[in-house]
């Protein structure tokens, strides 16, 4: 499992995916990189049927949108065949910007 970079506020403590330059609970430009462990619950999940350009290639594909802790959610992409709600997964690696989780 690797770790995520994500972005903490110094001021109030919010936590963002990048990017983002001001921070959207207290407005300060305190934001700055943290790392938090790369494992969370799946949210929700969809197939997507339509993409653009650098994607059109791939689909169908599914994407799940994963919930961390702190409640902060990530969109990211899976090899996975088959994801439940609710379903632990854990970060595998980062690609182009792109999330995956297995
Ligand atoms: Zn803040």
């Amino acid at each position: 499992m690797m770790n995520l970079t994500v972005l903490a506020c110094q001021s109030c403590g919010y936590r963002a995916i990048p990017p983002k330059y001001t921070c959207p609970n207290c407005h300060e430009e305190s934001l700055s990189e943290v790392e938090i462990p790369g494992k969370g619950k799946v949210f929700s999940h969809t197939t997507i049927r339509v993409a653009p350009g650098a994607f059109s290639s791939e689909i169908p594909y599914p994407i799940l949108l994963v919930e961390l802790e702190n409640g902060l959610r990530v969109t990211a992409r899976t090899e996975l065949e088959q994801v439940l709600i609710g379903q632990v997964v854990k970060l595998q690696k980062v690609e182009n910007g792109v999330y995956w989780f297995s």
